[in-house]
């Protein structure tokens, strides 16, 4: 069988509070959330992404790494590092296993947009006693936006000199993140600092980094309002499940896609089913243009010539002419400093869509909960009752 790449998200419960997230306030309720033997029915895989929410928010996390890693040749973890016991406690047993803590900026920036007491220091700490452990795969994850743009060169910097990884995203709109009014609003600063970035990675001498440039070029397209500078094939060898079993093509849609679901069906079943069919053929016709490592990563690879081409020109002119890399090559980019397309213009291109009901995907005995309290108290509630243990 031709291995996948797959993401898990564990459940909906988050205990961060992100300016560009609304997760936090619909939560999962943890009964309903996918079990192991759910987990043992998922196909193999080549690379597996955990994801929540907060993974770190289940119990049982380890037994569902435990399952994971029997089918998959490489698992990555996002977490926002909060709860660092455990995260120490399943990279004692997992040292393969690679570890992404989302970080916004730095300390002031990040602690403001993620809302969590002290997350920075948490979320660092933890990176840092990864690190101690001899763990090769840790890094940061930033989300860029206007507030956390001027960061991003000083945390990247910061990430190079503890030698890890450091992976950037841009602010999307889904059910996913039940959010439809997350947009870019100074895109040119919010460009310079991704141009920066993207000079710093082709200045280095690792290959992965180069590749990296060309995916914070994608970024800056993206936040354009452009075309995706390179196809999307989720659902065709890629795929997300959610808490509830639920089979998705991505994370990126305005309401949740289903292929089929894996409580119900056998993998086969669900992946050969005519619910998957149609859902391929609306990624087929998908305007929405994201650009997340989830959906960009495979895409680089099945299309490596593309990226390839891009760094070798790139390298060349560094090199050759000391010519570095401009994000005025983007004809949009320089369309919108000419006075040839307006703010306004590339506003409407985007998939920020302040009049559009937000579909949470949560199932309905999730949102019953909802009725008397919010989704906040409920994960308030729920870590008192795990810290009591
Ligand atoms: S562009 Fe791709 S990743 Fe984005 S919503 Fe469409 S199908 Fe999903």
């Amino acid at each position: 069988m031709k291995k996948l790449n797959g993401t898990v998200i564990v459940t909906y419960r988050c205990n961060a509070r992100c300016n560009m997230c609304n997760r936090y306030k619909a939560p999962s309720r943890p009964d309903e959330e996918i079990s192991i033997e759910t987990i043992r029915k998922l196909p193999p895989m080549y690379f597996t992404n955990i994801t929540g929410g907060e993974p770190f928010i289940r119990e049982d996390i380890k037994d569902i790494v435990r399952e994971l890693d029997k089918i998959s040749d490489r698992i990555v973890i996002s977490t926002n590092g909060f709860f660092t016991d455990r995260i120490i406690n399943l990279c004692k047993e997992f040292p393969n296993v690679g570890i992404r803590i989302s970080i916004e900026g730095l300390e002031q920036t990040n602690n403001e947009i993620r809302g969590l007491p002290d997350g920075f220091n948490r979320g660092y700490t933890t990176l840092k006693k990864l690190k101690e452990m001899g763990m090769k795969d840790v890094g940061f994850g930033m989300t860029v936006q206007d507030r956390n743009a001027a960061d991003l060169l000083p945390l990247y910097k910061l990430s190079d000199e503890l030698d890890m990884e450091f992976a950037t995203a841009s602010l999307h709109n889904s059910f996913y993140f039940v959010e439809a009014k997350n947009i870019i609003k100074d895109r040119p600063m919010v460009a310079e600092n991704f141009e920066k970035l993207i000079n710093e990675l082709l200045n280095s001498n690792s290959p992965k980094k180069w590749f990296r440039a060309y995916f914070n070029h994608g970024l800056i397209n993206y936040i354009y309002g452009q075309k995706r500078l390179l196809p999307c094939d989720m659902s065709f060898d890629t795929f997300f499940i959610d808490p509830y079993g639920d089979v998705m093509p991505c994370n990126g849609t305005k309401d949740k896609e289903v292929m089929g679901n894996l409580n119900e069906q056998t993998w086969d079943e669900l992946w050969n089913s005519d619910a998957a069919e149609r859902v391929r053929n609306t990624v087929r016709h998908c305007d929405r243009d994201c650009w997340m490592i989830g959906s960009v990563s495979p895409a680089m690879h099945k299309y490596i010539w593309k990226p390839a081409w891009w760094v070798f020109v790139h390298k060349f002119l560094r090199f050759y002419k000391k010519q570095k890399y401009s994000m005025y090559e983007l004809q949009i980019v320089r369309d919108l400093r000419d006075g040839k397309v307006s703010k306004e213009d590339l506003d409407k291109c985007s998939t920020c869509d302040m009049s559009a009901c937000v579909n949470n995907g949560l199932s309905e005995l999730s949102k019953e909960q909802l009725k008397d309290r919010t989704g906040e108290e409920i994960v308030a509630e729920d870590i008192a009752r795990q810290s009591e243990k």
